[in-house]
């Protein structure tokens, strides 16, 4: 079966780099959980194994090198993990040859117990050491020893000065993400990210460009850069304070770019600089992804988040007001300690107040190591999952309602592959960051289109080709 094409690159290949640059060693599989931030990192770590000779193997049974690259914001991804490696330790067993590593932020925050309930696993390694996974893997393949990384880079200014370059050998892709940030400074009570990922650094603004420039050779059109809290980047570079609204208008200036998202951003540091730059460059997408987490000021204080109700939602009524369709998005946590009925009912007037066009949406989970983990009022389960339940029930209901008022418009689609349940229809994202099918032929993979809807739903929407 012959691949798709974007100006002469094939789409979906997990390796585009010519075979006779790499001596084959054997197969590699990347498991991995969480993020994008997770998902980028898994792709450079593929990378790197790619540099090293070794191929994507279909699946973690048929690899000889396999990373989990792991995830700690909820307990159930951890627990995935640890029932992975069971399995893989029993593979192991039969083969030893095979080399399990694991990596990301379970890795970071609990090496000395992988190393004791997993014995067989060959290394764990760290958000912060990517680049020592070559060394990790050929030390497994030829010592056999245990290894552990998990030095989280020191602050340095706050900006990352130690790290690979990752513009070189990129798969080439229609839609890529690009790290801008790394770690947080915000220390929200629920959150393990700033003790998994550390600090927050910036990343050089001049790298961040060659990367884009280098995926736009490649025939990406659509950049999203990739920050805990996003739009605080550019603190402390070497080349002085760059604001994010800057970075999204140098990155505009890209050929071959023609759309920029971003993820995510932290409301206190929404300012009318990066509001202007959803209206001013035409670039930036019209659609934001920005952490809501809850609706009364007494449980966003007990999180630690640095905003109120009332100044979200002046920021939602600014960026309605100047950039007129633009959809917004958010995440929300429910049962978090303490949690009254009162505050629970705030959440959900939130929501009904600010017509979100789509939430992910969780049932609080402690994290080990947290300060609201220790908290002695925990929420019990049952009420977690009823509130979780309705405040779904609710969004659901809105995200329809807003779907369903854009039948009859044309809306700007960047066409991606075909649907995995209908092989005969086009799938792709508008815009405002809303799912689309439409009926089309698999020539028109990676061109923009206009699509008139037809049909508004929970998922998205169903359409026709103008
Ligand atoms: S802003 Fe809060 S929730 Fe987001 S990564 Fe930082 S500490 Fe975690």
């Amino acid at each position: 079966m012959s691949l798709p094409t974007i100006q002469g690159l094939t789409l979906l290949n997990p390796s585009n780099q010519p075979a006779r640059l790499r001596q084959k060693r054997g197969t590699y599989f990347v498991q991995t959980w969480g993020c994008q931030m997770n998902e980028e990192d898994s792709e450079q770590m593929g990378l790197y194994l790619e540099q090293m000779g070794f191929e994507k193997a279909q699946s973690l049974q048929e690899a000889q090198i396999v990373l989990l690259n792991t995830c700690s914001v909820r307990k159930k991804p951890e627990d995935k993990a640890f029932s992975m490696l069971g399995a893989l330790e029993r593979m192991k067993e039969k083969h030893p040859d095979k080399v399990i590593g694991v990596c990301g932020c379970m890795a970071q925050l609990r090496a000395k117990e992988i190393r004791q309930r997993a014995p067989l696993v060959d290394f764990v390694l760290g958000t912060g050491n990517l680049a020592e996974l070559p060394a990790l893997v050929d030390e497994a393949l030829t010592a056999g020893k245990f290894r552990s990384r998990i030095e989280l880079p020191e602050r340095k200014g706050s900006v990352v000065t130690d790290l690979p370059s990752r513009a070189v050998g990129r798969t080439p892709k229609l839609k890529a993400y690009v790290p801008i940030q790394y770690g947080c400074d915000k220390f929200c009570t629920f959150c393990i990210v700033p003790t998994t990922r550390g600090r927050e650094r910036s990343r050089p603004t001049e790298e961040i460009l060659a990367e884009v420039r280098e995926l736009a050779a490649g025939g990406t059109k659509e950049i999203t850069l990739l920050g805990q809290t996003v739009n605080s980047y550019g603190k402390n570079l070497a080349e002085g304070k760059v604001p994010f609204s800057e970075l999204l208008k140098l990155v505009a200036e890209v050929p071959g770019i023609e759309r920029i998202r971003y993820t995510s951003p932290y409301p206190r540091d929404f300012k009318a600089d990066v509001i202007q730059a959803h209206r001013d460059i035409p670039e930036v997408m019209e659609h934001v992804h920005m952490p809501l987490q809850a609706g009364s000021n007494s449980e966003l204080k007990r999180m630690r988040r640095l905003y109120t109700i009332e100044s979200f939602k002046e920021i939602v009524a600014e960026l309605r007001a100047t950039v007129p369709g633009i959809t917004i998005t958010t995440d929300i946590i429910v049962g978090f300690p303490d949690e009254t009925e009162e505050e629970f009912q705030a959440t959900l007037q939130a929501v009904r107040d600010i017509r979100f066009d789509g939430a992910f949406m969780f049932a609080y989970s402690p994290r080990p190591g947290t300060p609201a983990s220790d908290w002695e009022n925990q929420i019990p389960a049952n009420v977690k999952n009823s509130r979780l339940n309705e405040l779904i029930e609710l969004q659901n209901t809105i995200t329809e309602e807003i779907n369903q008022t854009y039948v009859g418009q044309e809306l700007e689609v960047l066409i991606e592959g075909t649907s995995n349940k209908n092989p005969d229809t086009l799938q792709g994202f508008t815009r405002e960051f809303k799912m689309v099918h439409f009926k089309g032929g698999a020539d028109r993979y990676g061109r923009i289109a206009k699509v008139k809807i037809n049909e508004g739903h929970r998922w998205g929407f169903r359409g026709e080709l103008v």
